[in-house]
């Protein structure tokens, strides 16, 4: 189970200018990581890797694939590929936020949100350890949330909860059934982090609400979360799977 001498990394949701697949692609290409992105706007997930690329000096590409749909994630794993080193990461970064309280919401908002947060995480997940159990190495790290765990609370209601309480479910099972194969599959539970998914509610008096719910006095950065995804994807964190890892300033403590 060592890595090759050059590895990839994959990440869905990596094209939002201010969201944390992009601040992560930053931080793995900085560390040697060859980066492929897919999201569903092609031309930013291309305009992501082309910046990645020019600014770390690494092989990066960029592919458009809607992650609740099957066929389009399996084509853009096709088209990646080939243009990278051995793929040894994926990072399930593509999400949705859903404020639509449980006794409003529809079932074609139910089945979004966990067509994006769910399926999106299996379909990417499935289609990358093909790769990683031929290979005898892999890494997968998707994105829960700290809402999955203490029941909302967030900007995100019940179908979001929902879909990232079944990506911490999903991740212990993957874990149990390819440990013998090398690969590893940890989940991360960021508390509010400062991007975009919010929808523009993220105002400054909010920030601050959100920060007094933790006990290091501030909401997070993509950085933060990063650097949790850049340790779990490490040849280093081998003996570490099944986990979710809290990265929320001391929200939730289990
Ligand atoms: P973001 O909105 O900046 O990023 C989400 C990305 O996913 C965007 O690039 C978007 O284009 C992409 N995407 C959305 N739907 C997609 C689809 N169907 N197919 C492919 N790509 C799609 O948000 P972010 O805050 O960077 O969130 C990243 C992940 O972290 C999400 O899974 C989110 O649920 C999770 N998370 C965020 C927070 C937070 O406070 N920001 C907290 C907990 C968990």
């Amino acid at each position: 189970t060592t890595f090759p001498e050059q590895c990839s990394v994959i990440l869905t949701g990596a094209a939002s200018s201010r969201g944390i697949g992009r601040a992560t692609a930053h931080y793995l290409a900085e560390r040697g990581w060859s980066v492929g992105i897919i999201d569903l706007d092609e031309s930013a997930a291309q305009a992501v890797a082309a910046e990645v690329a020019e600014a770390h000096g690494v092989t990066a590409a960029g592919a458009g694939a809607n992650v609740a749909d099957e066929a389009q994630v399996r084509a853009a794993f096709d088209a990646l590929e080939p243009q990278l080193p051995q793929l040894v990461a994926l990072v399930n970064l593509a999400g949705v936020s859903s404020a639509d309280p449980y006794l409003e919401v529809t079932p074609d908002e139910w089945n979004r949100v966990i067509g994006v947060n769910l399926n999106g995480v299996h379909y990417a997940t499935r289609r990358a350890v093909e790769t990683m159990t031929a290979n005898g190495v892999g890494r997968v790290v998707s994105m829960s949330s700290i809402s999955a765990q203490r029941g909302g609370g967030t900007f995100s209601k019940t179908a979001y909860s929902a879909a990232k309480a079944g990506v911490i479910g999903f991740t212990r099972s993957v874990a149990r059934e390819l440990g013998r194969h090398g690969v590893t599959v940890n989940a991360i539970a960021p508390g509010p982090i400062d991007t975009d998914i919010m929808g523009g509610t993220l105002t400054e008096e909010r920030k601050s609400t959100m920060a007094a719910d933790g006990v290091l006095g501030r909401i997070g950065t993509p950085r933060d979360v990063a650097a949790g995804i850049a340790y779990l994807i490490s040849e280093d964190a081998g003996y570490v799977t099944g986990q979710t890892l809290n990265i929320d300033g001391g929200t939730y403590m289990h």
